[in-house]
């Protein structure tokens, strides 16, 4: 899992809709080039993202004037655990804060927020219902502030107003609102490098806060008993690395000269956080089925509709990347919609083998791959 995924580039696919997306009508128009033809805009992520938020409960991001400590990261401050905190690295000073954003405007019923214990910063708790300008809702005593008065908010945050000599320790923040605010499930801080290209700073930002979005859709999709997905992804941008992109245990390389030319191709980092939370530590498990795995993620679960077409007389299940995550839609439609999160348990833990596709379908993988096949020419 650790190689580069610049085969993209020598892909067999074509520029036409998949199947699947005529099949359900649910086409975004049609396929675009991504990485076999830079030249081809793709369809901007942002509209599709905001639909689907809106479908949901709320969701939100946190931010933080203040550099994190350690694995202590900012989504512990809501992940309804008071076991985890977000802590600062340094004391807060006056003005720093953490603050919660919602993607819109809900109703606050009641509210508890935590310090821990090495919070002596004099801080406050504030509102703001546009997200820009906050006012004081609550005040703090033995590190707890409370409210039960209803307030409209659009973001919420600790600020410290004296310099401390402490650092900032958030526990959770408890909040009981209408519409329900998803709490961080699987909670992620991605840290960014782009030390080798400052102006692609912003870009890399939108970046990884997409990659956090979509976090808890992966470690859903990937998930199995007893594992514990990363908290915490370093995402870099080189200008030395001539790959595309590629993932080894919780570390991310890209390419800024392939991200510069393809500035949309936010899809690419996707299938490499798709990598940091497989973590198969067995050897010898099949690359084509990890690779595979990751497309899945990626094309059919992030971005469905822009896999391309494949070409019927050359596909096959082992095909790895995109064909293979055909296949493995394939299966998932036909047989069992758990089926790769059953394949990854079994990658993980160690137990996969080719039998396994018989024990998920009832089936070899090659009667499988011959139907999947015959599929493809209609
Ligand atoms: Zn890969």
């Amino acid at each position: 899992m650790a190689r580069t995924d610049w085969e993209y580039r020598n892909s067999q696919f074509i520029n036409r809709p998949t199947p699947r997306t005529a099949d359900d009508g649910t086409r975004i128009g049609t396929t675009v080039g991504t990485l076999s033809d830079p030249t081809i805009d793709e369809v901007p992520v942002i509209p599709l993202l905001t639909f689907t938020l809106l479908l949901g409960p709320v969701q939100c991001s946190v931010e933080s004037s203040l550099v994190t400590d350690g694995r202590n990261i900012r989504q512990f401050a809501f992940d309804g655990d008071t076991k985890t905190a977000f802590a600062s690295k340094e004391p807060a000073r006056s003005g720093d804060h953490l603050t919660l954003h919602f993607d819109r405007v809900v109703e606050v019923r009641s509210l508890t927020v935590s310090l821990g214990e090495a919070s002596t910063a004099d801080v406050v708790l504030e509102a703001s219902t546009d997200g820009k300008s906050f006012s004081p809702i609550a005040e703090f005593t033995k590190g707890k502030a409370k409210t039960t008065r209803t307030h409209k908010v659009r973001a919420l945050r600790v600020r410290a107003v004296k310099d401390a000599d402490k650092p900032l320790v958030v526990r959770e923040f408890a909040i009981d609102t209408a519409p329900g605010v998803a709490p961080f499930r699987f909670p992620i801080e991605f840290e960014l490098d782009v030390a080798d290209a400052p102006e692609m700073k912003a870009w890399a930002e939108n970046v990884i806060s997409i990659c956090e979005r979509h976090y808890p859709m992966i470690c859903t999709e990937l998930g199995s008993d007893g594992y514990d997905p990363p908290t915490q992804i370093r995402m870099a941008f080189k200008s030395d690395y001539n790959g595309v992109a590629e993932a080894a245990g919780t570390r991310i390389r890209g390419s800024v000269k392939f991200f510069k030319r393809n500035p949309n191709d936010i899809g690419a980092m996707i299938h490499e956080t798709a990598h940091c939370v497989q973590r198969y530590r067995q050897r010898g498990i099949p690359g084509w089925l990890v690779e595979g795995i990751a497309d899945y993620v990626r094309f059919w679960k992030y971005e469905p509709g822009k896999a391309g077409r494949l070409n019927p007389d050359t596909a096959q299940y082992n095909g790895s990347y995109r064909t293979t995550a055909a296949f493995l839609a394939y299966v998932s439609d036909r047989y069992d919609p758990k089926a790769v999160n059953k394949l990854n348990a079994l990658l993980r833990e160690g137990r996969y083998e080719a039998d396994s596709w018989r024990v998920i379908t009832g089936k070899s993988v090659e009667e499988l791959n011959q139907e999947w096949r015959r599929s493809l020419v209609r």
